[in-house]
């Protein structure tokens, strides 16, 4: 068993991995304007006001950018023409690129998008009868090191920014055909792609605000998901910042097995993260948290470990989603058979508590949970071997 390195881990979690100020500068380096795409309602209001605009102007730019799928400022029919020619001179709107696409006999498609120096960050959509869910990225690679998972064997880059996130879900619905009822593919979004999302805090709460936002995509906060493997005190911070559903990577039933598996459980071990997680619940009504369990043969699914699951999770607004793992190259776990994964999902029911399995989809394009690697080059090790490495998880 391949086992994770803690001082890795460690470093990620005290300081910035590249913070706001480096993402700024590589926004500035590249386009020299201000890209109005990844900007949150409040911040285009403001944006605009410091410009001497009226602040219904962020509003006009959001209905064209997030819902009309107008990027060029010339077909904005109802800014002035004044107004435009001062925003073609200061700001762009410039959508992610894709590298390439390929297409799962499920149906699941996975684009690969342009995330600079060579490197590509992916992101998947599933389709079903009832949602089209799209599964997008936060950073490039992970400095979480989860020892099953194909994204932290890549090491990690660098955070995205706040439109490279909103631009997969902008880009995926101008490919996707609508669905029969007329309304945009893509009706769920869950940050299950690379990446950590609330080690990239500000920039995934910045996309949450247009994804749950009326003048941009305005999808209920129940149908946008952050998956996280546990940085406690950001899960208390969404809870105030934006009260979206959580899931939250489990995997272990004990801090001895968790730790192995999910090192950020060094940090913050199983009875920390559960009760941030019901203080979430708490002050959203009570809602359910779902707790993501890999299925490792012989290391996590005996009816033992489901016993103790259920001890943690019992009477609690909980439930359980168990992923079959996903296989992927330089790996040493296997699946566990779909007998044992049965027997584990029985347990759990017969102590009350509701749980479901994930069905794989897409493993034919490596698009299935955990498979996503995109191409990173990892910044780890040059950054540990910098005395003055200041990690920011902000
Ligand atoms: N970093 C976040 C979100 C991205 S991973 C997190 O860890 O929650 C999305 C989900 O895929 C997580 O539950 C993760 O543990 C799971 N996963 C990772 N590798 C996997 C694999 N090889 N097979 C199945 N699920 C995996
Ligand atoms: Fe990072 Fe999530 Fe993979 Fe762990 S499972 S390495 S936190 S992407």
């Amino acid at each position: 068993m391949k086992l994770p390195t803690f001082s890795r881990m460690r470093a990620f979690v005290r300081g910035p991995v590249n913070g706001h100020s480096a993402d700024l500068l590589r926004m500035q380096n590249k386009k020299s304007k201000t890209n109005l795409l990844g900007m949150s309602p409040a911040l285009l209001e403001s944006w605009f006001v410091e410009k001497g605009e009226k602040p219904f102007r962020a509003r006009q730019i959001l209905r064209w950018l997030h819902q009309r799928y107008v990027s060029d400022f010339d077909d904005m029919t109802d800014l002035s023409k004044n107004l435009r020619e001062s925003l073609h001179a200061t700001a762009s709107l410039h959508l992610p690129e894709i590298v390439s696409e390929q297409r799962s006999t499920d149906g699941t498609v996975k684009w690969l998008f342009e995330s600079g120096s060579g490197q590509a960050v992916e992101s998947v959509f599933i389709p079903e009868p009832e949602r089209g869910t799209l599964c997008i990225s936060s950073q490039v690679g992970c400095a979480l090191d989860c020892s099953f998972c194909a994204t932290g064997a890549q090491g990690f880059n660098r955070n995205l920014s706040a439109d490279e996130i909103v631009g997969q879900v902008n880009v995926a619905n101008r490919i996707l055909p609508k669905r029969s009822n007329g309304v945009n593919a893509i009706t769920n979004v869950v940050f299950m792609g690379m990446g950590e999302p609330l080690a990239n805090y500000r920039n995934v709460v910045a996309a949450l605000e247009l994804l749950t936002s009326d003048f941009a995509y305005g999808l209920s906060r129940r149908r946008v998901t952050v998956s996280t493997s546990g940085i406690v005190p950001h899960i208390d911070k969404l809870g105030t910042d934006c009260n979206v559903s959580l899931a939250v990577s489990l995997h272990a039933p004990n801090d001895e097995l968790r730790d192995q598996l999910v090192p950020i459980n060094r940090i913050h071990p199983i009875d920390e993260l559960l009760d941030a997680c019901w203080r979430y619940a708490a002050s959203h009504s009570n809602r359910f948290i779902t707790f993501e369990y890999v299925m490792l043969k012989d290391v996590n699914d005996s009816v033992a470990h489901a016993g103790e699951l259920a001890t943690l999770l019992q009477n609690r607004p909980a439930k359980v989603n168990l992923i079959p793992f996903n296989p992927f190259a330089g790996n040493v776990y296997r699946r566990s058979s779909s007998d044992t994964i049965k027997r584990f999902q029985t347990r759990l029911r017969d102590r009350g508590l509701v749980a479901t399995t994930r069905k794989t989809r897409g493993d034919d394009i490596d698009a299935a949970c955990g498979q996503l690697a995109g191409k990173v080059s990892d910044r780890i090790r040059v950054r540990l071997s910098d005395k003055n490495l200041r990690v920011a998880t902000a």
